[in-house]
């Protein structure tokens, strides 16, 4: 008995889970911050942003929050100053941790709409990471 009962609220409980994920708008879902990720982000920051001072259209993004996105690809919120992504694995998120972070950085140059310089200038910074 004891066993059944806690089998269903479990159920219950991943049901509702799944539920609020699949009716929420994405714009209304509340950021669940990841801290770990943001404190990596800001140890990597100053370094990255010595490298990009000298780069056309670079203005460093203070203050960034990151979250946990239910689904879709890493993405940059331009007006909240937030990156969302889903964890994949370790090499993964940092890249595209280091992608979004550059479309912020750049958000008043065009280049923020350059995909190909996005990337190229990621795979730059994130070389000498150790
Ligand atoms: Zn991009």
């Amino acid at each position: 008995m004891k066993r059944l009962k806690h089998t269903c609220s479990l159920c219950l409980w991943a049901f509702s889970a799944f539920t609020a994920g699949a009716w929420a708008d994405p714009q209304e879902m509340p950021c669940q911050r990841n801290r770990l990720m943001e404190q990596w982000l800001d140890k990597q920051t100053p370094r990255w942003n010595r490298q990009l001072a000298v780069i056309d259209g670079f203005e460093a993004p203070g203050g960034i929050e990151i979250c946990l996105a239910q689904s879709g690809s890493p993405r940059a919120d331009y007006t909240a100053n937030r990156i969302w992504l889903r964890y994949l694995d370790y090499e993964e998120d940092r890249r595209s941790l280091a992608h979004e972070y550059l479309h912020l950085a750049f958000k008043h140059s065009p280049r923020a709409l350059d995909e190909a310089f996005i990337e190229a200038t990621a795979r730059q910074i994130l070389e000498g990471d150790v």
